[in-house]
């Protein structure tokens, strides 16, 4: 999805009646909040002074569950009733579980309600309960540093999350009490707190190393729009790999490669965690196990890490190819996520890019950070004329045409909310219904794109094909629902649907149905001609038909009528042909021989309309 800034006038309130807004990055490691205040953007801290709230909540069987720092104890000893890492799992079905269930240590509930449910002791809870309750203590601590409740929120989610998993984001949030202004892809907030979307035009790439995911996105940004061109990443690669390779190392330099002892492979783990972020600042760590003490320098955690870093330094390279964009296109390389403070890292993805990337800013709190910008915007607080990120619809939206081809009504990267109408009409005389395909692609045929949804239009009067005006609008609004309505003119009748264009469309999906539409732009073309002509010779047929059965015996004479007719068998063979111009020939032959026939009906309704009738002419 991309974005465009324009200024929306009237959302502007006087100063003094400031409205208080946050951003939220909702992460699966770590979770913060940010505000703006004099302008600057800042996270706020809980009474220990710590931004970062680990994304872990502990369920307690006889009081309120607890989140953050103080549930992480729990993660070692009450793995069951500690949940972390729920942002896997949000927007998921079950269906999806299967690929997830072996990383997670949780007991799902037999339920049949699609949403998976975790089993702690105080009770079933889904994920997007869990994340309600992180959301719940961010708001408290904004709300209780701010002095006043929340007007509304922006919660931050990765490029890549689908209509179900930003469902899910919203859901959560409305548990938690929370008016969400709007969601925003993570790489886009990153790239608003550099500042980079007052630039004029660029390809930004933003590379987020976190705790257990990476993510590689491509964005280009062009007068104010930022379209996201690729994403791309691991799901399963993150600083957690970065502390495993660590104790790896520890248990072959101590001999303890065999061992299955969990309270020390997980002490390992917090003491391997700790040594890597050392290794940030300085330059040895010692570790030790048992007896065993060592010293984990430089050069050997480089080599240690490597093979992590090259991986993703592949997924760079492989989303530049799907954006079809080369290095030397990129004009800033934003460093998000906690793992990007590895020096290592930031040398690595400074050579690949051949830039040093932008690091100024902390890691862990540039999503945040954007994100408040942009929820201080919604929130109305800044004068009149000031920039609004807005979403753009991913794909163009239309409707299904006789013979099989799509109009489009609203064309992709259309800036939303947006509303576009247009007419069409019936296609047979004394047609009363009319069926409203919706669809979502590039490409020209039905079968070519995404269905959405129909409805059908009735009660519409019975006149001659093609003077119904039946008025189609497509309304996009802020949230990207769509709303399609279908009015006839001279009755005012009127039928309509909603539908979630993008729902359950991965950035992946949409990204295959643009490259498909351009390979296929060619046969797309011709297909549609052939289409269209195939239209345009049922219409002749039938019209030739319906006259024929009003008025070919008082017209025409038996010869005449079997030459017509002969050319009519002709069409109706050559429309069973694939072959635009075999049924363009065939047509022509039956006009000309239907001329005398077309003449003859003129005068004849010229004489009925004289007298006062109306005849359609053929
Ligand atoms: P997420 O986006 O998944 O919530 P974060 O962006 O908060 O995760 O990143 C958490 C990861 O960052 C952890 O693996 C942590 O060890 C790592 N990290 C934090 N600080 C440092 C540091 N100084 N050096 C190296 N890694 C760090
Ligand atoms: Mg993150």
């Amino acid at each position: 999805m991309a974005l465009l800034q324009i200024s929306e006038p009237g959302m502007s309130t006087a100063p003094h009646q400031r409205q208080l807004a946050a951003g939220i990055d909702l992460g699966t490691t770590n979770s913060l909040i940010a505000t703006v205040r004099s302008g600057q953007a800042e996270t706020l801290s809980d009474l220990n002074g710590q931004h970062l709230l680990p994304s872990v909540i502990h369920y307690h069987a006889d009081k309120a569950p607890v989140v953050g720092h103080d549930a992480y104890q729990y993660m070692a000893n009450d793995s069951e009733n500690t949940l972390s890492s729920v942002k896997r799992l949000l927007g998921r079905g079950k269906n999806d579980l299967k690929t997830l269930l072996g990383t997670l240590p949780y007991v799902f509930a037999d339920t049949d309600s699609m949403v998976p449910r975790i089993k702690t002791v105080a009770g079933e809870v889904s994920a997007i309960e869990a994340s309600a309750e992180i959301l719940r203590v961010l708001k408290q601590r904004a709300e209780a540093i701010l002095g006043d409740e929340l007007s509304g929120v922006v919660i931050t989610v990765p490029a890549y999350f689908d209509e179900a998993q930003r469902q899910a984001t919203r859901d959560a949030a409305k548990l938690a009490d929370l008016n969400v202004f709007r969601l925003l892809n993570e790489p886009t907030a990153a790239a608003v707190a550099y500042g980079l979307d007052k630039k004029e035009e660029g390809v930004i790439a933003v590379y987020d190393l976190g705790g257990g995911t990476f993510d590689i996105s491509i964005l280009r940004l062009n007068k104010g729009v930022f379209e996201v061109l690729a994403t791309g990443g691991n799901s399963a690669l993150g600083g957690d790999d970065f502390d495993h390779v660590i104790a790896e190392w520890v248990l072959a330099q101590a001999g303890l490669t065999h061992t299955d002892d969990k309270d020390l492979l997980r002490q390992l783990s917090v003491a391997a965690r700790i040594a890597k972020e050392a290794l940030s600042d300085s330059a040895e760590a010692t570790l030790s196990l048992g007896n065993w003490q060592g010293v984990l320098d430089q050069a050997t955690f480089q080599q240690l890490v490597e093979p992590l870093v090259k991986k993703t330094l592949k997924s760079c390279r492989r989303a530049l190819r799907d954006a079809e964009i080369s290095k030397n296109e990129i004009m800033d390389v934003v460093m998000v996520g906690g793992s990007t403070r590895m020096p290592y890292v930031r040398r690595r993805v400074g050579e690949f890019f051949e830039r040093p990337p932008l690091i100024d800013i902390d890691p862990d709190r540039v999503v945040a950070l954007g994100a408040a910008y942009q929820a201080d915007v919604l929130a109305g607080n800044k004068p009149d004329g000031e920039m609004l990120l807005l979403d753009v619809i991913p794909l163009s939206l239309g409707i299904e045409m006789m013979g099989g081809l799509v109009e489009k009504v609203i064309s992709r990267n259309t800036t939303i909310p947006v509303a576009r109408a247009q007419e069409f009409t019936t296609y047979k005389d004394g047609q009363t219904a009319m069926s409203i395909h919706i669809l979502q692609g590039e490409r020209d045929t039905v079968e070519t794109n995404r269905s959405l949804g129909k409805f059908i239009l009735r009660g519409i009067p019975p006149l001659s094909a093609g003077v119904a005006r039946i008025k189609v609008t497509f309304q996009v609004d802020a949230d990207g629902l769509l709303n399609v309505s279908a009015e006839e003119a001279s009755t005012g009748i009127k039928a309509q649907i909603e539908i979630k264009p993008s729902y359950g469309l991965t950035d992946n999906e949409i990204e295959t149905m643009l490259r498909e539409s351009m390979e296929n732009a060619q046969g797309d073309m011709e297909l549609r001609r052939l289409r269209e002509v195939q239209v345009e010779a049922d219409r002749v047929l039938e019209a030739l038909d319906a006259a024929m059965q009003t008025d070919a015996d008082a017209l025409l004479d038996n010869i005449e009528k079997e030459c017509l007719l002969e050319a009519r068998q002709r069409l109706l063979e050559a429309r069973q042909q694939d072959n635009h111009d075999v049924i363009t020939n065939a047509m022509k032959a039956l006009e000309k021989t239907a001329e005398f026939y077309v003449e003859r009906r003129m005068n004849l309704s010229i004489k009925t309309a004289m007298s006062g009738h109306n005849v359609d002419e053929f």
